[in-house]
């Protein structure tokens, strides 16, 4: 029997799972017992957020049976398993996500209306797991969603952070950074495993002895797991998050210093478990610090030890033959390095064969480049990692021995296919000899690895011709290409629940599995009620943002006016100086006729700057400056507003995405790997101003160019230009429009009170600009026009954004997860759904 009551905020769907009063009974039950026992708390006393913990821990209990379970049939039926190894997974929140998965949000919803509790104000408290600095950590976080929903064996490895990425605070203008403490009140989903730890080495020497290399006088630092469930969609699959903390050993220093100050020894402990203690805020940008170093190891180690672990007690692994040999671990470990972050455990994997188990160099290094893989997020010199061989020496004096065998094999082998090249042996070397000696991590993870991927076609182009010209030639079967995906859980049915069920209105719930179903939505794309039921709903989330923004930042906003939104990292690369450079030539525009008719636009921009990123945090400087001009000038009205939406994250993603009509992709040709922001906004309706770069160029292929507003220099006009020699000052100066925004940033126009500050802005812009801003300016301009004039036919608007959502299947991180599955680990996306835990004894 199910209920349908006007309690639901959420219109019940059946995606959101059936309804029954006796299941409604329960989850009542289950929420006053934990208030009870959990919380240890009344009615009369318990506080917004023991609600929310006691309803976190009612859905986490709907997870134990079935993530026992899964784990259960894994040992029993053992698969080959997946590692996925990244430094970053940016969560967000687990709450709304985990009964969608599950298929209780209806029940849970009903629930706690009957107990008179708003749900939605209490999944407001759960704090982001902000563990990830962009792109690359929510890749892995969606990517964990996918690998569930299709059945695969897979565990995430990461580090537990005790701060994730800072909360960025906006004060008169500029970015102040506050640490995240998201631990404060406890994770309801984390269970912690001590009996799990595991030791991880640093510093000390090698020696050698009779039966080989040892590495002793070393430091210890313990990894403690922390696991996390990942569940599957809808198929009672629940895999596993693990993600490792530091502890000191019991007798950490003690057993050093023995000086006799016992309170000294004990407050040194925190020393070692710095480790997990924060997470760089770099996103794209290698900062060569030791303790960065040590974490990337610290994870690696830990993690080895683990998988190494599980194959020896693995039913298969346990044979004694096998588990000499190590002979069929390719058959059952496949390892995917995120990026080089988690690259030593190459050289880490290969020192366990060889220094531990005692396998035969040549037949370990077979193994690790059969298990290992690589993604490369992106070809800016600047993001890629080279760490000194001095600190790699001094940290870990045997992986750095390892590295030069490694380097010695792989240069005898480069020498031998082309005799006397010299500089193809400097260029393919994993040591760089000019200036401080370095570890190329990249050069050392092609190496190491039996496939190297790109995160878009055009990435994996470009990485072909430039920074792996010489590896394509010696390996072209390695090279392959996995364009990035989101997943359609999260980033539509979670966070966009009107759009969802329009969807399933038309062309039922599969979608939800099969995003190219989306496909079926094209046969509406010109119906008129269509587009008008599509376009209420994109009102609505407009609305629900237009409050939110008002309510955070006291700024009015017109919700008639076009959204358009850049919502992401801040970066030279990533171009929000354009973005803003539109929106000082539109003001001017409007103040030289201020009786012109314009399309109304409110223009939002987010997104953290690194701490240590000075122009970075200057952009954000320039873009609240410039909106508090804009936004008090009374001649400009409802026109036009620029807004800077603070504290960009996963949660704010949730709720920009559904609402924005307009978004901005307009980095330089050939700098953006991907993008998956780029995804998100197409999936919920909007349209793409953007460059050919990333993914762009494949949404552009499945849309049509016609339904998207491509502009500007594509990558062999960028090549071009640069060989020709980029002179900013031509454009400034043939421009006058764009003299002026120029002028106005350098002499102090949005900056009365201090003429000179952003004066450093303009020079870059001029003077050193890598990115190419002014080059793309016009072009920019003239599609910005385009998108204003179509904006004013709204039935043309609603027909392309309907044609955009429709083609936005291949963009499901269920397509990427799949083709990584096929092609690198060898395994089968099963689809399998396990049985209910009540469905069997
Ligand atoms: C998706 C996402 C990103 C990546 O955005 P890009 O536009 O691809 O750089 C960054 N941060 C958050 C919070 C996201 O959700």
């Amino acid at each position: 029997m199910s209920v349908q009551t006007d309690s639901d905020k959420r219109k019940q769907i059946s995606v959101r799972g059936i309804v029954a009063v006796e299941n409604v009974a329960e989850v009542k039950k289950a929420f006053n017992r934990h208030v009870h026992y959990t919380l240890v708390k009344d009615r009369n006393v318990a506080t917004p957020r023991d609600y929310y913990f006691a309803l976190a821990h009612t859905v986490r209990d709907h997870l134990v049976s079935r993530w026992i379970r899964t784990q259960q049939y894994y040992y029993e039926k053992d698969p080959k398993r997946v590692y996925y190894l990244s430094l970053e997974y940016y969560m967000g929140r687990s709450l709304q996500n985990t009964m969608i998965n599950l298929g209780i949000q209806g029940t849970v919803d009903e629930a706690l209306y009957q107990l008179g509790l708003d749900i939605e104000e209490l999944e407001e408290l759960e704090e982001d797991a902000g563990l990830g600095n962009g792109g690359l950590g929510r890749l892995a976080a969606c990517f964990l969603d996918s690998m569930a929903t299709l059945g695969l064996a897979a565990y995430g490895y990461g580090i537990r952070y005790e701060y994730g990425i800072f909360a960025q605070k906006i004060e008169n203008g500029e970015q102040q950074e506050e640490p995240d403490d998201w631990l404060r009140y406890g994770n309801p989903w984390e269970k912690a495993r001590p009996e799990y730890m595991l030791p991880v080495n640093f510093y000390g020497r090698v020696v050698d002895t009779p039966e080989g290399k040892k590495w002793i006088d070393t430091q210890v630092v313990f990894a403690m797991p922390y696991d996390s469930p990942i569940p599957g969609y809808n198929n009672n699959v629940v895999n596993t998050l693990r993600l490792w903390s530091a502890k000191s050993p019991i007798d950490f220093n003690l057993r050093f210093f023995n000086s006799g100050d016992y309170i000294q020894a004990v407050l040194d402990r925190n020393i070692a478990e710095n480790i997990s203690r924060v997470l760089y805020p770099n996103d794209n940008f290698f900062e060569g610090k030791e303790l960065r170093l040590r974490q990337e190891y610290f994870m690696c180690a830990a993690t080895l030890q683990d998988i190494i672990r599980r194959y020896k007690s693995s039913k298969f692994g346990s044979r004694e033959a096998v588990r000499k040999t190590f002979e069929s671990l390719p058959d059952k470990v496949a390892i995917q390095l995120n990026d080089t972050h988690p690259a030593l455990a190459i050289p880490e994997l290969l020192r366990v064969l060889v220094d531990i188990e005692k396998v035969p160099y040549e037949k370990a290094w077979q193994l690790v480049v059969k298990c290992c893989a690589y993604t490369n997020h992106t070809v800016l010199p600047e993001a890629l990692e080279r760490w000194p061989c001095s600190m790699l020496e001094n940290v870990l004096p045997r992986h750095m021995q390892l590295i030069y065998h490694i380097n010695f094999l792989h240069l005898q082998e480069v020498e031998k296919r082309w005799p006397g090249d010299m500089d193809r042996l400097r260029r393919m070397s994993l040591i760089e000899e000019e200036g401080e000696k370095r570890v190329n991590m990249a050069n050392l993870c092609v190496v190491g690895s039996h496939a190297v991927n790109g995160v878009a076609a055009i990435h994996s182009d470009i990485l072909k011709a430039t920074v792996f010209r010489d590896f394509y030639e010696m390996w072209p079967e390695k090279f392959q290409n996995k364009t990035n995906g989101i997943t359609p859980r999260r980033w539509l049915l979670l966070c966009n629940p009107g759009l969802s069920d329009l969807i399933c209105d038309k062309i039922g719930e599969d979608w939800t599995v099969h995003l190219d179903k989306l496909q079926g939505l094209k046969r509406w794309a010109k119906d008129p009620t269509f587009q008008r039921a599509v376009m209420k709903v994109k009102q609505e989330n407009k609305l629900r943002l237009a409050s939110l923004i008002e309510r955070d930042t006291g700024v009015k906003i017109n919700p008639a006016s076009m959204f358009d939104i850049q919502v992401k990292r801040i970066h030279e690369y990533k171009r929000q100086l354009l973005n803003i450079l539109h929106v000082i030539t539109l003001y001017n525009r409007i103040k030289r006729d201020p009786s012109s008719v314009v399309t109304p636009r409110t223009v939002m921009i987010g997104g953290k700057a690194a701490p240590g990123y000075y122009v970075a945090k200057q952009m954000i400087a320039l873009a609240c400056a410039v909106g508090n001009t804009i936004n008090n000038d009374p001649d400009v009205g409802d026109k036009l507003k620029l807004i800077f939406l603070e504290n960009y994250r996963v949660t704010l993603a949730e709720r920009i995405m559904p609402a924005a009509d307009l978004s901005e992709q307009i980095s330089t040709a050939g700098t953006e790997a991907s993008g998956t922001g780029n995804m998100k906004f197409m999936l919920n309706g909007a349209l793409t101003i953007g460059t050919m770069d990333g993914a762009n160029v494949e949404m552009a292929e499945e849309a049509g160019e016609q339904n998207m507003f491509i502009f500007g220099m594509r990558v062999n006009d960028v090549e071009e230009l640069q060989r020709r020699g980029y002179n900013a000052y031509e454009y400034y100066e043939r421009n006058p429009e764009l003299r002026q925004c120029i002028e106005q940033i350098r002499s102090g126009f949005f900056s009365p009170g201090e003429p000179s500050r952003f004066a450093h802005i303009a020079d870059v812009l001029l003077h050193h600009d890598r990115f190419l801003h002014l080059a793309d300016y016009e072009a920019y301009i003239e599609a910005q026009q385009k998108v204003s004039d179509v904006y004013q036919d709204q039935a043309k608007w609603a027909e392309m954004v309907i044609e955009n959502i429709a083609s936005s299947g291949k963009f499901s991180s269920d397509r990427t997860i799949a083709e990584y599955a096929r092609q690198i680990w060898g395994v089968e996306p099963t689809w399998e759904k396990l049985p209910a835990p009540h469905e069997t004894a």
